[in-house]
């Protein structure tokens, strides 16, 4: 008999283990949307550097590190 209760006091932590493991993966779902991270890089036309495309200068369809190399750029 003691040791039935034995196996089954260790199938409900192991469950309750599996429950716990579960509700932090799908919290950390939740959490961290995946979109968040994606970010489009964009590749200074004069000297090749990636830079996120929020923080680069545009011009004529082309991106840029920052205004010295837009301007010095010629095509
Ligand atoms: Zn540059």
């Amino acid at each position: 008999m003691l040791r039935f209760i034995l196996f089954a006091a260790l199938a409900v932590a192991a469950w309750l283990l599996v429950k716990k493991l579960l509700a932090a993966a799908q919290s950390d779902d939740e959490a961290q949307p995946k979109q968040a991270d994606v970010q489009t890089m964009k590749r200074c036309a004069q000297c090749g550097v990636y830079l996120p495309e929020a923080e680069a200068l545009e011009k004529d369809g082309r991106h840029f590190c920052c205004a010295d190399h837009r301007d010095q750029f010629h095509a």
